[in-house]
């Protein structure tokens, strides 16, 4: 059979209309494929829920490829290891209570199985603004990150979720924008962000579960993210606190759909 490209970009530009049109209106958006995003759209999926996910950058997995100083090893604290079986990530007990895995298996398992299950992945689009309705965070807007990285002068375009998840690690994106521009107080002491605080593993990787719910009315955090607007300290390189926040926050938004 002789190859014809005007069938091969005909079927990638169908396909990927019909993706992107089926996720305008959805249960949940999360913001950012890092560990906490990905393993909250995981949970979310399996459940049966439609749920998005938008990744600015081409690749999915945000800074859990790199390990710790770029040693592509993970640890996890026993509380967690549950979610790497859960994915069937292999793991090798380092000392009591430290159980390490492969960064590379971790995300590309992870993300294999939450595509599996049904998790909508967008790479290459960033999140630039929300849609906010009677003080509740709606939706999100969205651009090309190639837009984004050329400074182009390009209008993006609009989802509807019922929740949206901000994931997107230490900077809080989406949390910035909603507190710089719509007006509402989040439920944080301040009523806007904490900002994150120096180096404690032990207390960051406890607060970061503590830390990971509602913001404000349709809007949660997860992972990095949550620690960054309620204060928290960073942890390193421990990514247990990243899986478990990204499953708290899909177990409450099952309750709640
Ligand atoms: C400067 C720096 C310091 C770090 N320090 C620590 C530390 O102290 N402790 C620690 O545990 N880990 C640290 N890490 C590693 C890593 O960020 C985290 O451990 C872990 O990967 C965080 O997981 P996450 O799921 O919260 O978000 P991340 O893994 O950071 O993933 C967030 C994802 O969101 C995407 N994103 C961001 N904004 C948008 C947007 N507007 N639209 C679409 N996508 C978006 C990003 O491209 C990224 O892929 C650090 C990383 C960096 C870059």
């Amino acid at each position: 059979m002789a190859l014809d490209e005007i069938a091969i970009s005909r079927a990638i530009i169908e396909s990927y209309s019909r993706k992107l049109v089926n996720a305008l209106d959805v249960d949940v958006a999360i913001v950012g494929g890092g560990p906490s995003g990905l393993v909250c759209g995981y949970y979310l999926a399996k459940a049966g829920k439609r749920v998005v996910l938008f990744e600015r950058k081409l690749s999915i997995g945000g800074g859990m490829w790199g390990g710790g100083i770029m040693f592509n090893e993970i640890v996890v604290q026993a509380q967690a290891r549950n979610i790497l079986d859960e994915f069937d990530i292999r793991t090798t007990e380092y000392e009591k209570g430290y159980y390490l895995a492969d960064s590379v298996e971790s995300v590309s398992t992870i993300c294999s199985k939450a595509v599996k299950a049904g998790l909508k992945i967008f790479n290459l689009l960033s999140v630039e603004d929300v849609m906010v309705r009677d003080q509740t965070v709606r939706g999100l807007v969205l651009n090309w990150s190639a837009v984004e990285i050329a400074g182009l002068h390009v209008d993006p375009i609009t989802m509807r979720s019922k929740f949206v998840v901000d994931a997107t690690g230490h900077p809080a994106e989406v949390a910035k924008i909603i507190a710089k521009k719509s007006g509402i107080q989040l439920a944080t002491k301040s009523g806007g962000l904490m900002g994150e605080q120096s180096m404690w593993a032990e207390v960051g990787e406890e607060t970061i579960v503590e830390n990971s719910r509602e913001v404000c009315p349709g809007f949660y955090v997860c992972g990095m993210c949550a620690n960054a607007v309620f204060g928290g300290p960073r942890m390193g390189p421990i990514f247990g606190g990243m899986l478990l926040s990204g499953e708290k926050v899909a177990n409450e938004l099952i309750r709640k759909l």
